[in-house]
Protein backbone atom coordinates (compact mmCIF):
# COMPACT_ATOMS: atom_id res chain seq x y z
CA UNK A 1 0.00 0.00 0.00
CA UNK A 2 1.42 3.52 -0.80
CA UNK A 3 1.74 6.32 1.54
CA UNK A 4 -0.44 9.36 1.35
CA UNK A 5 -0.31 12.26 3.84
CA UNK A 6 -1.44 15.13 3.89
CA UNK A 7 -1.18 18.53 5.43
CA UNK A 8 -4.15 20.67 6.11
CA UNK A 9 -4.22 24.11 6.96
CA UNK A 10 -6.73 26.68 7.62
CA UNK A 11 -6.32 29.37 5.44
CA UNK A 12 -6.71 31.97 8.54
CA UNK A 13 -3.02 33.01 8.71
CA UNK A 14 0.44 32.65 7.90
CA UNK A 15 2.14 29.90 8.65
CA UNK A 16 4.48 29.78 11.43
CA UNK A 17 7.07 27.21 12.47
CA UNK A 18 4.77 24.70 14.31
CA UNK A 19 2.66 24.33 10.73
CA UNK A 20 5.63 24.13 8.61
CA UNK A 21 6.79 21.69 10.88
CA UNK A 22 3.80 19.32 10.41
CA UNK A 23 4.61 20.01 7.10
CA UNK A 24 7.79 19.16 6.30
CA UNK A 25 6.83 15.99 8.68
CA UNK A 26 4.27 14.62 6.47
CA UNK A 27 5.99 15.31 3.30
CA UNK A 28 9.15 13.13 4.83
CA UNK A 29 7.16 10.16 5.89
CA UNK A 30 5.19 10.43 2.15
CA UNK A 31 8.61 10.81 0.50
CA UNK A 32 10.66 8.26 2.64
CA UNK A 33 8.11 5.76 1.31
CA UNK A 34 8.01 6.63 -2.06
CA UNK A 35 4.53 7.81 -1.46
CA UNK A 36 2.23 11.23 -2.14
CA UNK A 37 1.87 13.94 0.04
CA UNK A 38 -1.11 16.29 -0.72
CA UNK A 39 -2.30 19.67 0.68
CA UNK A 40 -5.74 20.34 1.96
CA UNK A 41 -6.71 24.01 2.68
CA UNK A 42 -9.35 23.53 5.53
CA UNK A 43 -11.80 26.29 4.29
CA UNK A 44 -14.44 25.50 5.55
CA UNK A 45 -14.92 28.87 7.61
CA UNK A 46 -15.79 31.55 5.28
CA UNK A 47 -15.79 34.16 7.54
CA UNK A 48 -12.24 33.60 8.81
CA UNK A 49 -10.58 31.89 5.57
CA UNK A 50 -8.49 33.82 3.23
CA UNK A 51 -7.49 33.87 -0.60
CA UNK A 52 -4.70 35.54 0.19
CA UNK A 53 -3.26 33.38 3.03
CA UNK A 54 -3.79 30.00 0.31
CA UNK A 55 -1.77 32.14 -1.56
CA UNK A 56 1.09 32.41 1.63
CA UNK A 57 0.79 28.68 2.07
CA UNK A 58 1.23 27.63 -1.82
CA UNK A 59 4.32 30.44 -1.86
CA UNK A 60 5.47 29.40 1.74
CA UNK A 61 5.89 25.32 0.79
CA UNK A 62 7.39 26.33 -2.52
CA UNK A 63 10.11 28.09 -1.11
CA UNK A 64 11.08 25.45 1.10
CA UNK A 65 10.81 23.05 -1.47
CA UNK A 66 8.05 21.11 -0.13
CA UNK A 67 5.85 19.92 -3.24
CA UNK A 68 2.44 18.90 -2.95
CA UNK A 69 1.49 16.04 -5.18
CA UNK A 70 -2.13 17.00 -5.31
CA UNK A 71 -3.97 19.80 -3.88
CA UNK A 72 -7.87 19.85 -2.59
CA UNK A 73 -10.34 22.64 -0.95
CA UNK A 74 -12.70 21.77 1.81
CA UNK A 75 -14.90 24.60 0.21
CA UNK A 76 -15.40 22.63 -3.12
CA UNK A 77 -16.53 19.41 -1.18
CA UNK A 78 -19.39 20.29 0.85
CA UNK A 79 -21.94 17.84 -1.08
CA UNK A 80 -19.56 15.18 0.12
CA UNK A 81 -19.92 15.99 4.23
CA UNK A 82 -23.64 17.02 3.42
CA UNK A 83 -23.91 13.04 2.29
CA UNK A 84 -21.62 11.82 5.24
CA UNK A 85 -23.57 13.46 7.58
CA UNK A 86 -26.82 12.42 6.00
CA UNK A 87 -25.24 8.85 6.89
CA UNK A 88 -24.40 9.48 10.10
CA UNK A 89 -27.83 10.83 10.92
CA UNK A 90 -29.55 7.91 9.39
CA UNK A 91 -27.34 5.33 11.38
CA UNK A 92 -28.69 7.77 14.70
CA UNK A 93 -25.12 8.86 15.02
CA UNK A 94 -26.01 12.71 15.35
CA UNK A 95 -27.78 14.69 17.07
CA UNK A 96 -29.78 18.40 17.18
CA UNK A 97 -28.81 20.37 20.28
CA UNK A 98 -30.06 24.30 20.96
CA UNK A 99 -27.89 25.32 24.17
CA UNK A 100 -26.70 28.83 23.36
CA UNK A 101 -22.41 28.53 23.93
CA UNK A 102 -24.22 31.31 27.45
CA UNK A 103 -25.79 27.94 28.58
CA UNK A 104 -23.19 25.65 27.68
CA UNK A 105 -20.62 27.72 29.20
CA UNK A 106 -22.51 28.22 32.96
CA UNK A 107 -23.10 24.13 32.45
CA UNK A 108 -18.81 23.99 32.57
CA UNK A 109 -19.05 26.23 35.11
CA UNK A 110 -21.07 24.18 37.08
CA UNK A 111 -19.39 20.63 36.68
CA UNK A 112 -16.18 22.35 37.30
CA UNK A 113 -17.35 23.57 40.78
CA UNK A 114 -18.20 20.45 41.71
CA UNK A 115 -15.00 18.95 40.38
CA UNK A 116 -16.41 17.36 37.50
CA UNK A 117 -14.70 17.11 34.27
CA UNK A 118 -16.87 19.47 31.92
CA UNK A 119 -18.21 16.64 29.67
CA UNK A 120 -21.32 17.81 27.60
CA UNK A 121 -24.43 15.94 29.91
CA UNK A 122 -26.29 14.70 26.54
CA UNK A 123 -29.47 16.71 27.58
CA UNK A 124 -30.75 17.45 24.45
CA UNK A 125 -31.13 13.77 23.88
CA UNK A 126 -34.07 13.98 25.89
CA UNK A 127 -35.64 16.07 23.78
CA UNK A 128 -38.85 15.26 22.69
CA UNK A 129 -40.50 15.72 19.09
CA UNK A 130 -42.78 18.37 20.62
CA UNK A 131 -39.92 20.23 22.13
CA UNK A 132 -38.19 20.82 18.38
CA UNK A 133 -41.20 21.64 16.73
CA UNK A 134 -42.05 24.00 19.31
CA UNK A 135 -38.16 25.38 18.80
CA UNK A 136 -38.00 24.98 15.46
CA UNK A 137 -41.73 27.33 15.49
CA UNK A 138 -39.83 29.72 16.86
CA UNK A 139 -36.93 29.90 14.12
CA UNK A 140 -34.51 28.37 16.93
CA UNK A 141 -31.99 26.35 14.41
CA UNK A 142 -29.90 23.70 15.94
CA UNK A 143 -26.07 22.96 16.11
CA UNK A 144 -25.30 19.00 15.62
CA UNK A 145 -23.59 16.79 17.87
CA UNK A 146 -21.93 13.47 16.66
CA UNK A 147 -23.09 10.84 18.74
CA UNK A 148 -20.09 9.16 20.46
CA UNK A 149 -20.54 5.31 20.99
CA UNK A 150 -19.89 4.78 24.91
CA UNK A 151 -19.92 1.01 25.01
CA UNK A 152 -16.63 0.50 23.30
CA UNK A 153 -12.76 2.31 24.72
CA UNK A 154 -11.20 4.11 21.90
CA UNK A 155 -7.77 2.49 20.88
CA UNK A 156 -4.97 3.08 18.32
CA UNK A 157 -1.65 2.58 18.15
CA UNK A 158 0.16 5.81 18.12
CA UNK A 159 3.09 6.01 15.84
CA UNK A 160 4.88 8.14 18.29
CA UNK A 161 3.14 7.77 21.54
CA UNK A 162 2.32 4.51 21.28
CA UNK A 163 -1.02 2.29 22.58
CA UNK A 164 -3.35 5.23 23.53
CA UNK A 165 -6.44 4.82 24.93
CA UNK A 166 -10.02 6.44 25.54
CA UNK A 167 -12.76 6.04 27.54
CA UNK A 168 -15.55 7.70 25.35
CA UNK A 169 -17.91 8.38 28.37
CA UNK A 170 -15.36 10.92 29.17
CA UNK A 171 -15.36 13.05 26.21
CA UNK A 172 -18.14 15.66 24.50
CA UNK A 173 -19.94 14.62 21.76
CA UNK A 174 -18.28 16.94 19.43
CA UNK A 175 -20.03 19.73 17.23
CA UNK A 176 -19.65 19.13 14.04
CA UNK A 177 -21.98 21.46 12.19
CA UNK A 178 -23.12 24.87 13.40
CA UNK A 179 -26.82 26.61 13.16
CA UNK A 180 -26.56 28.24 10.03
CA UNK A 181 -25.40 24.80 8.58
CA UNK A 182 -21.28 25.31 8.61
CA UNK A 183 -18.73 22.59 9.13
CA UNK A 184 -16.49 22.23 11.95
CA UNK A 185 -13.45 21.22 11.59
CA UNK A 186 -13.66 17.27 12.63
CA UNK A 187 -15.79 15.82 10.54
CA UNK A 188 -14.81 17.46 6.79
CA UNK A 189 -11.56 15.91 7.79
CA UNK A 190 -12.64 12.35 8.39
CA UNK A 191 -14.68 12.08 5.04
CA UNK A 192 -11.52 13.83 3.94
CA UNK A 193 -9.01 11.30 4.46
CA UNK A 194 -11.24 8.63 3.66
CA UNK A 195 -12.46 9.98 0.59
CA UNK A 196 -8.32 10.71 -0.28
CA UNK A 197 -6.67 7.83 0.93
CA UNK A 198 -5.38 9.04 3.51
CA UNK A 199 -3.22 6.12 5.27
CA UNK A 200 -1.48 8.42 7.73
CA UNK A 201 -2.33 11.30 9.46
CA UNK A 202 0.89 12.62 11.57
CA UNK A 203 -0.33 16.09 13.44
CA UNK A 204 0.08 17.80 16.76
CA UNK A 205 -0.73 16.30 20.12
CA UNK A 206 -2.98 19.00 20.41
CA UNK A 207 -5.17 16.69 18.06
CA UNK A 208 -5.12 13.41 20.52
CA UNK A 209 -8.43 13.62 21.90
CA UNK A 210 -10.09 14.88 18.35
CA UNK A 211 -8.30 11.82 16.92
CA UNK A 212 -10.66 9.74 19.77
CA UNK A 213 -13.81 11.31 18.18
CA UNK A 214 -12.34 10.83 14.71
CA UNK A 215 -11.33 7.09 14.97
CA UNK A 216 -15.40 6.23 15.85
CA UNK A 217 -16.08 8.57 12.36
CA UNK A 218 -14.47 6.08 10.32
CA UNK A 219 -15.65 3.75 12.09
CA UNK A 220 -19.12 4.94 11.32
CA UNK A 221 -18.80 5.95 8.20
CA UNK A 222 -17.54 2.42 7.08
CA UNK A 223 -13.98 2.87 6.48
CA UNK A 224 -10.70 1.59 8.61
CA UNK A 225 -8.98 4.82 10.63
CA UNK A 226 -5.61 5.63 8.60
CA UNK A 227 -2.52 5.35 11.10
CA UNK A 228 -2.56 8.08 13.54
CA UNK A 229 0.67 9.92 15.07
CA UNK A 230 0.94 12.58 17.05
CA UNK A 231 3.45 14.66 17.88
CA UNK A 232 4.65 16.93 20.85
CA UNK A 233 4.60 20.47 20.21
CA UNK A 234 7.29 22.95 19.78
CA UNK A 235 7.74 25.38 22.36
CA UNK A 236 9.93 28.74 22.70
CA UNK A 237 12.76 28.85 24.95
CA UNK A 238 11.00 30.41 27.59
CA UNK A 239 8.07 28.70 27.44
CA UNK A 240 5.10 29.15 24.90
CA UNK A 241 5.85 29.65 21.24
CA UNK A 242 2.27 31.05 20.78
CA UNK A 243 3.02 34.61 21.61
CA UNK A 244 6.11 35.10 19.45
CA UNK A 245 4.60 33.11 16.37
CA UNK A 246 4.03 36.48 14.30
CA UNK A 247 7.63 36.61 14.29
CA UNK A 248 7.85 33.04 13.42
CA UNK A 249 5.70 32.94 10.34
CA UNK A 250 7.30 31.45 7.17
CA UNK A 251 6.78 34.91 5.49
CA UNK A 252 9.22 36.90 8.34
CA UNK A 253 11.86 34.14 8.34
CA UNK A 254 11.99 33.89 4.52
CA UNK A 255 12.18 38.19 4.52
CA UNK A 256 14.96 37.87 7.07
CA UNK A 257 16.57 36.27 4.64
CA UNK A 258 17.08 32.91 6.16
CA UNK A 259 17.68 30.48 3.60
CA UNK A 260 15.06 27.68 3.69
CA UNK A 261 17.88 24.86 4.49
CA UNK A 262 18.56 26.08 7.65
CA UNK A 263 14.63 26.20 8.27
CA UNK A 264 14.37 22.36 6.99
CA UNK A 265 17.55 20.75 8.60
CA UNK A 266 16.27 21.93 12.54
CA UNK A 267 12.91 21.58 11.97
CA UNK A 268 13.24 18.14 10.45
CA UNK A 269 14.96 17.08 13.59
CA UNK A 270 14.48 18.96 16.50
CA UNK A 271 12.66 16.64 19.39
CA UNK A 272 14.07 13.63 17.78
CA UNK A 273 16.72 11.60 18.79
CA UNK A 274 18.77 12.69 15.50
CA UNK A 275 21.29 15.51 15.77
CA UNK A 276 20.12 18.71 14.83
CA UNK A 277 22.91 19.61 12.02
CA UNK A 278 22.95 21.82 9.10
CA UNK A 279 21.52 19.60 6.12
CA UNK A 280 21.36 20.69 2.27
CA UNK A 281 20.49 17.78 0.80
CA UNK A 282 16.89 16.71 1.01
CA UNK A 283 17.53 12.81 0.16
CA UNK A 284 19.70 12.64 3.73
CA UNK A 285 16.52 14.55 5.67
CA UNK A 286 14.40 11.88 3.74
CA UNK A 287 16.30 8.77 4.26
CA UNK A 288 16.62 9.57 8.36
CA UNK A 289 13.37 10.45 8.78
CA UNK A 290 11.70 7.58 11.44
CA UNK A 291 8.73 8.38 13.74
CA UNK A 292 10.33 5.87 16.22
CA UNK A 293 13.27 8.86 16.62
CA UNK A 294 10.35 11.36 17.75
CA UNK A 295 10.50 11.95 21.77
CA UNK A 296 7.43 12.79 24.07
CA UNK A 297 8.95 15.79 25.39
CA UNK A 298 7.79 19.48 23.71
CA UNK A 299 10.44 20.35 21.18
CA UNK A 300 12.31 23.64 22.41
CA UNK A 301 12.40 25.87 19.29
CA UNK A 302 15.58 28.61 19.81
CA UNK A 303 16.43 30.98 17.04
CA UNK A 304 19.80 31.01 18.16
CA UNK A 305 20.02 27.58 16.90
CA UNK A 306 18.51 28.54 13.95
CA UNK A 307 20.81 31.56 13.14
CA UNK A 308 23.85 28.98 13.78
CA UNK A 309 22.67 26.45 11.22
CA UNK A 310 22.07 29.49 8.67
CA UNK A 311 25.66 30.48 9.02
CA UNK A 312 26.79 26.82 8.47
CA UNK A 313 24.61 26.52 5.82
CA UNK A 314 25.52 29.92 4.23
CA UNK A 315 29.51 29.17 4.83
CA UNK A 316 28.93 26.95 2.46
CA UNK A 317 27.20 28.01 -0.30
CA UNK A 318 28.83 28.11 -3.72
CA UNK A 319 28.81 31.52 -5.79
CA UNK A 320 26.37 30.21 -8.73
CA UNK A 321 23.62 30.22 -5.56
CA UNK A 322 23.85 33.49 -4.41
CA UNK A 323 25.22 35.55 -7.71
CA UNK A 324 21.50 36.82 -8.03
CA UNK A 325 21.48 38.23 -3.89
CA UNK A 326 24.80 39.53 -3.32
CA UNK A 327 25.93 43.11 -4.12
CA UNK A 328 26.61 44.55 -7.37
CA UNK A 329 30.05 43.83 -8.03
CA UNK A 330 30.54 41.04 -5.83
CA UNK A 331 32.81 38.23 -7.90
CA UNK A 332 33.38 34.78 -7.02
CA UNK A 333 36.55 35.62 -4.78
CA UNK A 334 34.59 38.61 -3.26
CA UNK A 335 31.71 36.19 -1.84
CA UNK A 336 34.59 33.33 -1.21
CA UNK A 337 36.48 35.83 1.05
CA UNK A 338 33.15 37.52 2.90
CA UNK A 339 31.12 34.07 3.51
CA UNK A 340 33.25 32.46 6.34
CA UNK A 341 32.04 35.97 8.19
CA UNK A 342 28.62 35.91 7.35
CA UNK A 343 25.06 34.32 9.30
CA UNK A 344 22.81 35.69 6.76
CA UNK A 345 23.94 35.81 2.93
CA UNK A 346 22.18 39.69 2.97
CA UNK A 347 25.09 40.65 5.45
CA UNK A 348 27.40 40.57 2.28
CA UNK A 349 26.67 43.74 1.45
CA UNK A 350 27.99 44.79 4.92
CA UNK A 351 31.51 43.50 3.93
CA UNK A 352 31.88 44.61 0.23
CA UNK A 353 31.04 47.93 1.07
CA UNK A 354 34.27 47.54 3.55
CA UNK A 355 36.01 46.74 0.33
CA UNK A 356 34.44 48.88 -2.11
CA UNK A 357 33.29 51.86 0.10
CA UNK A 358 35.02 54.28 1.63
CA UNK A 359 36.42 53.35 5.32
CA UNK A 360 36.80 56.01 7.96
CA UNK A 361 40.35 56.02 9.16
CA UNK A 362 40.84 54.80 12.64
CA UNK A 363 42.37 57.61 15.53
CA UNK A 364 45.34 56.54 16.05
CA UNK A 365 48.42 57.96 18.06
CA UNK A 366 51.38 59.03 17.11
CA UNK A 367 53.56 55.59 17.19
CA UNK A 368 50.74 53.81 15.15
CA UNK A 369 50.52 56.78 12.65
CA UNK A 370 54.22 55.83 11.82
CA UNK A 371 53.87 52.28 11.80
CA UNK A 372 51.30 53.42 8.92
CA UNK A 373 53.63 55.38 7.22
CA UNK A 374 55.90 52.76 7.16
CA UNK A 375 53.68 49.97 5.81
CA UNK A 376 52.03 52.34 3.00
CA UNK A 377 55.97 52.53 1.84
CA UNK A 378 56.16 48.90 2.36
CA UNK A 379 53.03 48.03 0.58
CA UNK A 380 54.94 50.31 -2.58
CA UNK A 381 57.54 48.89 -2.38
CA UNK A 382 56.48 45.07 -2.36
CA UNK A 383 55.98 42.67 -5.31
CA UNK A 384 51.45 42.65 -5.53
CA UNK A 385 51.40 38.71 -6.68
CA UNK A 386 48.95 36.41 -5.48
CA UNK A 387 49.29 37.20 -1.51
CA UNK A 388 50.01 40.72 -0.98
CA UNK A 389 48.99 40.16 2.65
CA UNK A 390 51.79 37.26 3.53
CA UNK A 391 54.41 39.64 1.48
CA UNK A 392 53.73 43.05 3.11
CA UNK A 393 52.98 41.75 7.19
CA UNK A 394 56.01 39.26 6.35
CA UNK A 395 58.37 42.68 5.46
CA UNK A 396 56.68 44.81 8.10
CA UNK A 397 57.84 42.20 11.04
CA UNK A 398 60.98 42.26 9.62
CA UNK A 399 61.47 46.04 9.13
CA UNK A 400 59.63 47.22 12.33
CA UNK A 401 60.24 44.67 15.04
CA UNK A 402 56.55 43.77 15.43
CA UNK A 403 54.41 40.99 15.88
CA UNK A 404 51.19 39.47 16.98
CA UNK A 405 48.10 41.70 17.44
CA UNK A 406 50.92 44.38 17.22
CA UNK A 407 51.54 44.11 14.03
CA UNK A 408 48.31 42.98 12.47
CA UNK A 409 45.72 44.59 14.39
CA UNK A 410 46.48 48.27 13.05
CA UNK A 411 46.51 47.45 9.48
CA UNK A 412 43.16 45.55 9.79
CA UNK A 413 41.80 48.47 11.26
CA UNK A 414 43.65 50.90 8.51
CA UNK A 415 42.52 48.74 5.83
CA UNK A 416 38.67 47.77 6.97
CA UNK A 417 38.06 50.22 9.56
CA UNK A 418 37.33 47.27 11.74
CA UNK A 419 38.66 45.18 14.12
CA UNK A 420 37.14 42.02 12.98
CA UNK A 421 36.39 40.76 9.85
CA UNK A 422 37.40 38.28 6.89
CA UNK A 423 40.39 36.98 6.47
CA UNK A 424 42.59 39.49 5.48
CA UNK A 425 44.12 37.39 2.83
CA UNK A 426 41.22 37.06 0.95
CA UNK A 427 40.28 40.74 1.52
CA UNK A 428 43.70 42.41 0.80
CA UNK A 429 43.61 41.41 -3.02
CA UNK A 430 39.92 42.14 -3.73
CA UNK A 431 40.40 45.79 -1.85
CA UNK A 432 43.15 46.81 -4.72
CA UNK A 433 46.62 48.03 -4.43
CA UNK A 434 46.11 51.32 -5.11
CA UNK A 435 42.92 51.55 -2.60
CA UNK A 436 44.52 50.06 0.65
CA UNK A 437 47.86 52.65 -0.34
CA UNK A 438 45.43 55.51 0.37
CA UNK A 439 43.74 53.90 3.30
CA UNK A 440 47.08 53.11 4.71
CA UNK A 441 48.40 56.64 4.25
CA UNK A 442 44.91 58.41 5.14
CA UNK A 443 45.52 56.19 8.59
CA UNK A 444 49.08 57.55 9.17
CA UNK A 445 48.29 61.52 8.67
N1 LIG B 1 -7.16 22.25 9.78
C1 LIG B 1 -6.76 21.49 10.92
C2 LIG B 1 -5.77 22.29 11.73
O1 LIG B 1 -5.11 23.16 11.17
C3 LIG B 1 -6.18 20.19 10.45
C4 LIG B 1 -5.69 19.31 11.50
C5 LIG B 1 -5.37 17.94 10.95
O2 LIG B 1 -6.25 17.09 10.92
O3 LIG B 1 -4.23 17.75 10.54
O4 LIG B 1 -5.67 22.13 12.91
Amino acid sequence: MTIVTRFAPSPTGLLHVGNLRTALHNWLLAKKHGGRFLLRIDDTDSERSEETFVEAIREDLAWLGIEPDGEERQSDRFKLYDQAFDKLHEAGRVYPCYETAQELELKRKIQLGRGLPPIYDRAALELTDEDRASKAAVGEEPHWRFKLDHDAPIAWDDGIRGPVKFDPAQLSDPVIRRGDGSWLYMLPSAVDDIEMGITDVLRGEDHVSNTAAQVQMFEALGAEPPRFAHEALLVGKEGKLSKRLGSLSARALREQGLEPEALLSLLARLGTSLPVEAIVEREVLIEGFDLSTFGRAPAKFDEAELDRLNAQIVHRLPFAQVAGRVPDGMDEAGWEAIRPNLTRVDEAGEWWAVVTGTVVPPAFNEQTRFYMSQAANALKAIEWDENPWHVLTSTLKETTGRKGKELFLPLRQALTGREHGPDMGALLPLIGRETALERLEAAAA
